[in-house]
């Protein structure tokens, strides 16, 4: 039998209940595991980790009930994931770390790194020290099959457990200390909801205390899902992947548009913006001469018109040479980026491109063999902790 996460917080839960061990154990159980993990050293050269990961003794974890070591021992892993190696961008903003799972497979995860970042407006530096986003993977694959996504030509290979979600940020918090998380890595999260959820309430309570405000998740649109998630989550950040402003044109781009239709997908939006008084974030993926036009942009500019929405344009990355797309000219995104400006009177940022020489990429990460590079650029998200959405 495998060995369960201590992330799993369901599964440690119900294992402490059945052997009569004081919940409020756990939060310190985790706090030992992620303080007792030795910072990777800072080069800028790509790291093997093999050397610097540190077993974790359940023994060492000092004053817990003596019935809880036998426990954890036999059942749980300090951590089931590994992280493999590590990448860092030559401009050292954005590191990409990859993760192997308990079943083999790799995912990968996205740091983007602010303090070295000075601030838009003034230049100065920022104030509130080091802050860093974490971009994170909710499975292996996707089932979506979005026509411009590297992860969706992978097909789906499996779910990450709650556990395996936030032992990204474990591992991620040796890098930088992460203020930021986004579900924008590998796999669509709202099609694995429960871990998702699981997941996000660990890293919101104690010891990782993230604000729901500074974690974003990204959703093809998965409308049920949108239904529910502010009762679950409250206070999160929702991005939806738009993408085009016509059922037809997102039909082409994201056959979940055909499950998922744009009515359906607007009307919960619409809900979820009642219910949660949030801005939503719309990303719209820019593909020349497929939904970057003038027209596109009238027709984006009226559908969100009643909505309190940031959008998002997103210059597509090529994914290989398997790409029937091409990037939109800098020129066409900043025409339609003025048209929902001036016309509509929508907040419209430009995502910035990052970390391209590791390819970093967020939201398009396909992991070959470690050993092989992997596909795709990178398309990281500078912006999105100053959304403030
Ligand atoms: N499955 C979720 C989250 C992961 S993808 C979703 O689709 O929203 C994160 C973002 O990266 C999405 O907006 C996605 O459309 C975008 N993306 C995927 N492939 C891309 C590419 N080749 N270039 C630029 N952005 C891409
Ligand atoms: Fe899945 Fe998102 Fe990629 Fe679409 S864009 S295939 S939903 S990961």
């Amino acid at each position: 039998m495998s060995m369960k996460s201590i992330f799993d917080a369901k599964e440690v839960r119900s294992e402490f209940e059945k052997a009569s061990i004081n919940a409020s154990f756990i939060p310190l159980i985790w706090k030992h595991v992620i303080t007792h993990h030795q910072n990777p050293n800072n080069t800028n050269t790509n790291t093997n980790t093999n050397t610097i990961t540190t077993a974790i003794d359940w023994c060492e974890i000092p004053s817990l009930p003596s019935a809880a070591y036998s426990l954890l021992a036999s059942k749980f892993k300090p951590l089931t994931t590994t992280l493999h190696s590590l990448h860092r961008s030559s401009d050292g903003v954005t590191t990409k770390l990859l993760i192997k799972l308990q079943n083999g497979s790799f995912v990968e995860a996205v740091v983007m790194k602010y303090d070295t970042r000075l601030g838009k407006y003034d230049g100065k530096p920022r104030p509130g020290g080091p802050r860093s986003t974490l971009c994170v993977s909710s499975q292996v694959g996707c089932k979506m099959g979005c026509s411009f996504c590297a992860t969706g030509s992978m097909g789906f290979k499996n779910n990450l457990s709650s556990g395996e979600i936030v032992e990204q940020l474990v591992h991620a918090s040796r890098v930088d200390s992460i203020r930021n998380v986004v579900f924008m890595g590998m796999g669509e999260p709202l099609n694995n909801y429960a871990a998702l959820v699981d997941a996000i309430r660990v890293m919101l309570g104690s010891p990782f205390q993230l604000s729901p405000r500074r974690i974003t998740v990204s959703t093809v649109g998965i409308v049920h899902a949108i239904n529910k998630l502010h009762n679950d989550l409250p206070g999160l950040n929702l991005a939806v992947s738009l993408h085009a402003p016509v059922q037809d044109i997102r039909c082409q781009i994201m056959p979940a548009a055909r499950a998922f239709p744009l009515e359906k997908l607007m009307d919960a939006l619409q809900q979820y913006q009642k219910i949660s008084q949030q801005k939503i974030l719309i990303e719209y993926i820019m593909l020349d001469g497929v939904n970057d036009g003038e027209q596109h942009a009238h027709l984006l500019g009226k559908l969100l018109e009643t909505f309190q929405v940031i959008v998002n344009l997103i210059p597509f990355n090529p994914i290989g040479t398997l790409s029937q797309f091409r990037t939109s000219s800098e020129e066409g995104v900043s025409r339609f980026q003025k048209i929902l400006r001036g016309t509509y009177n929508i907040r419209t940022t430009i995502r910035k491109q990052m970390g391209q020489d590791i390819s970093g990429a967020c939201g398009q990460l396909v992991v070959n063999l470690p050993d092989k590079k992997s596909i795709g650029n990178s398309s990281l998200l500078p912006d999105i902790e100053d959304l403030h959405l």
